[in-house]
């Protein structure tokens, strides 16, 4: 076997051409969409009121393994694709661990993260159907960037509600979306009903995905030529970042490795689900077994204390209702939560997946995540976004355990993206002032007291 370099790409003709559902492997499928009213499945008519049609497709699919990806979206991903799978030389040696670590880099493309993978694709969808626009929501702007990229590349408006308090702290993210042409409105806002109806009972608030989720809602059923776009959490999102783990099993499958334990950080588990892909599929048709793990913020831990159940995706419960685990749609983390992946549910297919024990989940706290992000950028070199910082948090954490046992174990994780817009909370960590809240099962209890009640 030849050498493992430091880095390993695949040739540009060795990118995958299709991308590989989950679901269609899945014994136990996830739980459908329903409507909020009804309580019934969505049906592909209600659903395509919001989406657009061959993303409504994609997601009500739970049987096609294979979707072809269209050429239009493999030419684009080839002005970023393949992405490296890094193997992490200097951080096994700062850990002085016998295990392997190799990491999956996302960042590599100017929105910095993986989100892009879907973006496109969205946006392809959205223009093939002769759209004039999409509205979507973004937090931490890492979405929004992502699709204002893709919407420029395709000639398609693209009106982003940004949650208040990031749009405050990352005023040059929003600069980049309103650079690709992207309007940006802070969420809430007084230029829809529900931004309206939210803003009158909490005039202080500093806004939630969920909040914005309802906006852009709102404001694409009602504007004609537009369609909504969510960027993780949905089947389909998980269905485009599978080009995540295709790529990276093609690559380490070059040189014969084969990752002992695949760790994902998981917010609304787009990343996540797109990298564990095809070694789940193995796991789930029995070829092949892997330990794999969801890493959450301690913070807003929605598969470590969460309740299984059908909630609304939303704050202002517009949209369908999904079964995924949850803290309740009125759940919002602490406001010291520096570090991302503030979503208050979870993919169903994950969710499903957890349910049934073919994944473990974790938490971690966030002063703890800067400590990791803040050695995987002194040796690796490269600024991790938060995000993807409790991944690396938790592969350290798997590697230490490694030289305790002595076990050469390989450990891959998904590095999502790079924190060059996050350095608001690299600067309060840095200064010492940045905190962890947990919140107490009270609270928690509070939240999930809302969720909708089930005949
Ligand atoms: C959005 C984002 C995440 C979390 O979203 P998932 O849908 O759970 O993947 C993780 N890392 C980065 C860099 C992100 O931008």
């Amino acid at each position: 076997m030849s050498e493992i370099p430091y880095k390993i790409y695949l040739d540009e003709k060795e990118i995958p051409t299709a991308w590989y559902n989950m679901r269609a492997d899945m014994k136990n499928k996830p739980a459908p969409l329903l409507n909020p009213g009804t309580h019934q499945p969505l049906t592909a008519q209600e659903l395509g009121a919001v989406v657009c049609d061959e993303l409504v497709k994609q997601e009500l699919d739970n049987d096609n393994p294979f979707t072809e990806i269209p050429a239009e979206i493999l030419n684009f991903y080839k002005m970023y694709r393949p992405s490296p799978i890094v193997r992490a030389y200097f951080l096994e040696r700062a850990l002085k661990t016998p295990a392997k670590i190799y990491y999956k880099f996302e960042g590599n493309n100017t929105s910095g993260s993986h989100k892009l993978n879907s973006a496109i694709a969205q946006a392809y969808y959205a223009k093939k159907q002769g759209l004039k626009g999409v509205t979507t929501e973004t937090g931490a702007g890492q979405w929004g960037t992502a699709l204002s990229m893709a919407c420029s590349f395709f000639g398609l408006d693209c009106r982003v509600y940004m949650v208040k308090c990031s749009y405050e702290q990352k005023p040059f993210r929003r600069e980049v979306m309103r650079t690709y042409g992207a309007s940006v409105t802070p969420s809430p806002s007084d230029t829809t009903q529900v931004g309206r109806k939210i803003l009158a009972e909490h005039p202080n608030t500093s806004g939630s995905l969920g909040c914005a989720i309802s906006e852009a809602v709102e404001v694409a059923v009602n504007t004609e030529g537009y369609r909504y776009v969510l960027g993780s959490v949905l089947s389909q999102v998980l269905l485009h970042q599978s080009i995540i783990g295709l790529e990276a099993k093609a690559a380490l499958d070059k040189y014969g490795i084969k990752p002992d334990i695949v760790i994902g950080c998981a917010g609304g588990g787009s990343n996540l689900g797109g990298l564990i892909a095809p070694f789940m599929g193995e796991k789930l048709r029995g070829e092949a077994d892997y330990r794999i793990i969801a890493v959450e913020p301690a913070s807003c831990p929605s598969f470590t204390r969460g309740k299984y159940a059908y909630d609304f995706c939303d704050t202002g419960m517009v949209c369908p209702l999904a079964k995924m685990y949850t803290l309740g749609s009125s759940f919002i983390p602490s406001a010291n939560h520096a570090g991302g992946l503030r979503y208050h549910g979870m993919s169903s297919v994950l969710s499903q997946l957890y349910a049934d024990k073919y994944m473990e989940a974790r938490s971690v706290e966030q002063t703890s995540v800067f400590e990791a992000a803040t050695t995987f950028a002194r040796v690796e070199g490269t600024l991790p976004a938060p995000e993807s910082s409790h991944a690396i948090k938790a592969a350290m954490d798997e590697a230490i355990k490694c030289r305790e046992s002595g076990e050469a174990k390989t450990i891959l994780f998904g590095l999502t993206g790079t924190g060059y817009f996050d350095l608001y909370a690299y600067q309060k960590f840095n200064d010492r002032q940045m905190s962890d809240y947990i919140p107490t099962d009270a609270e928690l209890a509070e939240s999930l007291s809302h969720l909708p009640k089930m005949d």
